[in-house]
């Protein structure tokens, strides 16, 4: 494999709510051919290997993981064809809002302050009330379990909410199909998406983003905020104040802590209303 391995090395400084331990190893492959590599080597010796994105969906535990972390930060080109957009897995999601907006192409200015990297935004399908991102997909290139690397159709993905269902492949480019229209237009609608966001969510505090996925018909924030949870701590850890279903770090939160806030709020909740709330957030070493 071309690219950096490393060993013991801390997942804190790459997760949005800079907390976790670290990985037995680090791998940071350069192209597909690597991440194929990467994937057959760890299957041959038997080693457990997960995929950071931009940490901003996972709760790594205080002793870290076993096995290995594969990042794909380097992997991280933008090609335009038409009104097509192609991006590697590891393109940040603000950059490619940034690019699409800069070409004239519209449809992503929805989904703006999401901080993923194009890999996470597509196996989490991320979203917001007004669209996700499997809407605007053509095709995924990735590597399947087994190492063999294939262009796959949307279609060929039964994408959900908040969930690509990827089954075990790694997404290493995404192919966007977008509408033509006036960069000074959607960088109105861009703006005014994220003037909305900044009122109403904690976006630059650390956090995973909503902690908790929303029930059938309702919204876990107002559960939360209606079961009194609004601003109950645990340790570093606390439950924001402006949107409930947001958990923020106050700089000296553990794992720990955050896994405790949330199974108190997950019982003070299904108490008061009988509603057994699902983590979004993924938990990685527990
Ligand atoms: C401030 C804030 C606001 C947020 N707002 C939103 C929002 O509006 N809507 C929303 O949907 N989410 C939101 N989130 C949550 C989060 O940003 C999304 O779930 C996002 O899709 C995670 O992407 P990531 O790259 O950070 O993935 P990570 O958190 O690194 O990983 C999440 C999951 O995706 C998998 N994964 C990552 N990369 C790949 C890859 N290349 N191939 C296969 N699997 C991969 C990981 O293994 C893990 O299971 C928010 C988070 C924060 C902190």
């Amino acid at each position: 494999m071309r690219g950096a391995v490393r060993e013991n090395v801390s997942l804190a400084p790459m997760m949005h709510l800079r907390i976790g331990g670290p990985a037995d190893w680090l791998l940071e492959p350069y192209a597909e051919e690597d991440v194929a590599a990467a994937v057959v080597a760890c299957r041959e010796l038997d080693v457990p290997l997960r995929v950071l994105g931009g940490g901003s969906n996972v709760l790594v535990a205080d002793e870290g993981v076993r096995g290995a972390v594969m990042h794909l930060a380097s992997m991280n080109r933008i090609v335009r064809d038409g009104n097509r957009i192609a991006a590697g897995a590891g393109v940040t999601w603000p950059s490619l809002l940034r690019a699409t907006k800069e070409v004239g192409l519209a449809g992503l200015e929805k989904l703006t302050g999401i901080p993923a990297m194009v890999g996470g935004a597509v196996a989490m399908n991320a979203g917001t009330r007004d669209g996700e991102t499997f809407e605007h997909l053509i095709s995924i290139t990735v590597v399947e379990p087994d190492g063999r690397i294939a262009v796959r159709g949307r279609d060929q993905f039964r994408a959900v909410y908040r969930d690509g269902r990827l089954d075990g492949a790694i997404v290493v480019q995404a192919t966007f199909e977008l509408t033509p229209d006036d960069p000074k237009a959607i960088f109105e609608r861009f703006s005014a998406s994220l003037k909305k966001r900044n009122a109403t969510q904690p976006v630059t505090q650390r956090s995973v983003g909503c902690v908790f996925r929303n029930p059938a018909g309702d919204a876990a924030g107002r559960l939360i905020e209606v079961a009194g949870c609004k601003t109950l701590r645990h340790g570093g850890i606390e439950v924001s104040g402006l949107h409930a279903n947001y958990f923020i770090n106050d700089g000296a939160g553990s794992a720990a802590d955050f896994k405790a806030l949330l199974d108190e709020v997950s019982k003070r909740v299904r108490d008061k209303f009988g509603v057994q709330l699902e983590p979004e957030v993924k938990f990685w070493g527990f």
